[in-house]
């Protein structure tokens, strides 16, 4: 099996900082830079091989994303983004729910993304889990990593029947347990700066790079598709959080063949 593999150069729906536009051939770098080897943890070699790589889309239209998505995902069964912004979730997950119907989702940031709309977009990056399920494009939604959930976002998550695990609440030993195909979304900001500097919006008190392989690690049914949003390389040191975007990369791909 192959895992279809995109980029989305997109961040016009950034809220604060624009720069994530300017991240997936980067992150695409460090997957092959020579410091590293392409074995996983779990013993996996994900080879260049292992990709039907799509390339880098250069977006102008928001709106066509979900198309492009639809394009490169094809015949291939599983697919992973880099992106971009995180309002590129909701297109994607558009295009994933032609194929799949609706799909359960595990959200890692350190914001909810719930606004019903921000600053008079309802696209913003803001908001794409709100779209998300007010469009029933999944049939349960899991954050983790959460430590920035206002009242109004705390209302919406009552009112859409999302689980949070807020970061306050996070405990290793009780990861949530899933029963169906699972997409997972990953904001870079879910980390803790420390760990992952190279974002828009630097939230203290998030998760370790451990942390989060440990979540995809334990991920106990088929991981269909991913993104991987929110790396802003204009804020990065010395090229390291794309070396964490890349790692959680390998390793979210190397689950991804371990179920077939
Ligand atoms: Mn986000
Ligand atoms: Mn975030």
């Amino acid at each position: 099996m192959k895992i279809a593999l995109q980029g989305i150069l997109f961040d016009e729906k950034s809220s604060h900082l624009r720069g994530p536009a300017l991240a997936p051939p980067l992150i695409r770098k460090a997957y092959h830079n020579d410091s590293a080897n392409y074995f996983a943890e779990n013993g996996l070699e994900i080879l260049p091989a292992v990709w039907d790589d799509k390339g880098d889309f250069e977006i102008h239209d928001y709106f066509e994303i979900e198309k492009i998505t639809s394009k490169n995902l094809g015949s291939n069964n599983r697919m992973i983004t880099l992106g971009g912004d995180h309002s590129i979730t909701y297109p994607l997950l558009k295009a994933h729910n032609e194929k799949y119907g609706a799909i359960d989702i595990l959200h890692i940031d350190a914001h909810a993304d719930l606004y019903d709309n921000f600053e008079g977009d309802p696209y913003s990056h803001a908001c794409p889990f709100a779209r998300i399920m007010e469009n029933k494009l999944a049939n349960r939604l899991v954050q983790i990593g959460i430590r920035t959930l206002s009242t109004h976002q705390k209302e919406q998550a009552d009112k859409y029947g999302v689980e949070i695990i807020q970061m306050k609440d996070f405990n290793l030993n009780q990861l949530p347990v899933f029963e169906n195909p699972l997409y997972i979304s990953l904001d870079i900001d879910g980390l803790d700066p420390a760990f992952a500097p190279g974002v828009s919006h630097h939230e203290p008190g998030g998760l370790s790079t451990r942390e989060v392989l440990r979540i995809i690690q334990n991920i106990n049914v088929p991981i269909i598709g991913a993104d991987i949003v929110e790396y802003n390389p204009t804020r990065d040191i010395n090229e390291m959080t794309a070396m964490v975007s890349a790692k959680l990369l390998k390793e979210i791909a190397a689950k991804m063949l371990s179920d077939n």
